[in-house]
């Protein structure tokens, strides 16, 4: 199938460097309760107007904040050097849930995978690297030399990610404490991104008392 395709590692540099045009600053900072975020010096003020709490997965550990409806769904695919002159999608076990063949084209090679199932592991499962490969080539043969097997494949990254999902769905809401929330994108962040910006800053607004 035909759809849009981008590569996060090329697009998030993108986006970032729009903001750096438009004046944003960035700074890089752990915060361990939402309460911290408002005694961070910006700009040389003494505190922000508004904080807008977007930390994804963490919002389920963040102090408070401890959404325990955000739950990580881990997803693992194969970066592979192979092209695939296309888009397939296929069902690993008929359910869509646990292994999706999935290949996305990306600058340069193609993206194999994935899965969705809820975990914290971070660490690549080979057996289901094995079964992704496999599957792939099942679905997609132009990947490798004819009658050839996962062999042919060069594996360039092996990459697991967790989708942010909340199971009541993304929250964005403010509160008394003017903080604006936006997380829980699951396995849509960036397709819901723009749409999901404009919301936040429309609470922004609601908060700061904006007409
Ligand atoms: C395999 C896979 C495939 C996917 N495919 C798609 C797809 O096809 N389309 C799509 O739209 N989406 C897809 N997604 C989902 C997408 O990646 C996520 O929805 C998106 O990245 C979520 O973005 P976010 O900014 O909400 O959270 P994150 O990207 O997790 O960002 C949260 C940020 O908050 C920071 N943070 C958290 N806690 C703190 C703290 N206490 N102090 C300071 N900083 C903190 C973190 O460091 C991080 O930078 C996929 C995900 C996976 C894993």
């Amino acid at each position: 199938y035909r759809t849009v395709s981008l590569d996060p590692s090329i697009y998030l540099h993108y986006l970032q460097s729009q903001c750096l045009s438009l004046g944003v600053t960035f700074r890089r900072v752990t915060v361990g309760h939402i309460r911290e975020a408002f005694n961070q010096n910006v700009l040389g003020r003494s505190t922000p107007d508004v904080v807008v709490n977007c930390t994804g997965l963490w919002a389920s550990k963040y102090g408070g904040v401890m959404d325990y409806q955000v739950v990580p769904m881990r997803g693992q695919l194969v970066i592979v050097e192979n092209e695939s002159h296309g888009m397939f999608s296929l069902s690993g076990d008929g359910s869509m849930k646990e292994e999706i063949g999935d290949r996305v084209t990306l600058a340069g090679g193609t993206a194999l995978g994935g899965s969705c199932y809820l975990s914290w592991d971070r660490e690549p499962d080979m057996a289901l690297a094995e079964r992704l490969m496999k599957r792939a080539i099942q679905i997609c043969p132009q990947l490798v030399p004819e009658g050839a097997g996962i062999e042919a494949l060069r594996v360039i990254r092996h990459q697991v990610g967790l989708r942010p999902v909340r199971s009541a769905g993304h929250r964005q809401s403010w509160g008394k404490l003017r903080v604006v929330h936006c997380y829980g994108a699951g396995g849509f962040g960036f397709q819901s991104s723009y749409g999901m910006a404009n919301k936040a800053v429309a609470l922004v607004g609601e908060t700061l008392g904006w007409q």
